[in-house]
């Protein structure tokens, strides 16, 4: 249930409701516009029904929220959520994308992929330290040393950096690091980690589950958000279906589906999405046309090489034209990159 407040309601009045409904057992999560404040209640499942909110000074309407999601609805932040990382807004007018190798694999390989994906217009540097791999003998990531490289490279550019964290115990040591969590496909159910990460106020950044409903995701969203970090991004990764000849495929639908359910910034990682190179720049233009805030894309310089995910990455110079590209497609749907 949601508590909209009249446009010139007092802190006092806000106050008053907050103590009532605390004192019947509810927990309150307060979403401050510019236009006015929405007070949303969560609980444990007893209906809220028998309380008039609605007779309490100041409020203008009490709605209850049918989607099963409540934090991550835009029923109770009509605004998009903006989210600042060292100066980058995510989810503002301006398109954020973040770019590097699926994992950091050597100094030399992120350092030289970091500079490249700046050059060519990223404004995050993506990279994996900490691998799910789907089988127990491929590349499992650097660990802590992988940390330590994107850290470096970060220092070096100056590109904020995003990777993984697969475990609520290892979510401290991921935290001294990194500038947003990632949470993988994987682990979209993981609740313990996601309780965990919902308890720091680091960004996090969301992939959907490959067998996941947008519905199911939100309800993931929520459990970050009910902590108390307003700071959550969602990933459109692409979904398990029954075409083979494609890794995934890329739920195109998912994003302006979000945005209409939710304010949280969506992003589409065509690299995931497809599994194939050759299919990522036509995808990511996709993505952006459909109205996502941002993309996650793996590049590698040399993706033959590559420990993980080279058949999906792409070389810097594509990656390069590919943004060129993104910059026309941008302007068409109203925003900059
Ligand atoms: C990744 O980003 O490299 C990754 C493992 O992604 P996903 O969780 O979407 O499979
Ligand atoms: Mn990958």
């Amino acid at each position: 249930m949601i508590i909209i407040m009249k446009h010139h309601a007092t802190p006092g009045e806000i106050n008053t409701i907050i103590s009532q409904v605390e004192t019947h057992g509810y927990h309150v999560h307060l979403s401050q516009g510019t236009e006015r404040t929405i007070i949303g209640i969560v609980g444990d499942g007893r209906p809220l029904e028998n309380h008039n909110f609605e007779l309490l000074s100041g409020v203008e309407n009490v709605v209850r929220i049918l989607q099963p999601f409540k934090l991550a609805s835009r029923d109770f932040h009509p605004e998009n959520t903006v989210i600042n990382v060292r100066g980058v807004m995510i989810g503002g007018p301006q398109l954020t994308i973040m770019a590097g190798p699926c994992a950091v694999e050597s100094r030399s390989q992120i350092l030289e992929t970091a500079q490249a994906v700046k050059e060519a217009g990223a404004t995050i540097l993506r990279g994996g330290a900490f691998k799910p791999r789907s089988s127990p003998y491929s590349f499992q990531g650097l660990g802590e040393d992988g940390l330590e490289l994107l850290a470096e490279a970060r220092d070096i550019t100056g590109l904020p950096i995003i990777t993984e964290v697969m475990s609520p115990e290892a979510a401290p040591t991921v935290a001294k690091y990194t500038d947003i969590f990632q949470i993988g496909a994987r682990n979209m159910q993981n609740y313990p980690l996601l309780l965990a990460v919902g308890r720091t106020q680091t960004p996090v950044f969301l992939k959907r589950g490959m067998m996941s409903t947008v519905q199911e995701w939100l309800m993931s969203a929520d459990y970050v958000l009910s902590g108390g970090n307003r700071n959550v991004m969602l990933c459109e990764r692409g979904i398990r279906t029954f075409e083979p000849a494609t890794r995934n495929t890329l739920d195109i639908n998912a994003i302006p589906l979000l945005k209409q359910w939710s304010h949280l910034p969506v992003f589409g990682d065509p690299s995931h999405g497809t599994g194939k190179w050759e299919l990522v720049a036509p995808t990511a233009r996709a993505c952006i046309a459909a109205g996502a805030d941002g993309l996650m894309i793996e590049v590698h310089p040399h993706p033959e090489k590559a420990l993980s995910d080279g058949a999906q990455s792409l070389k810097p110079e594509r990656f390069a034209e590919l943004v060129t590209s993104l910059r026309q497609i941008a302007l068409a749907v109203g925003r900059t990159l």
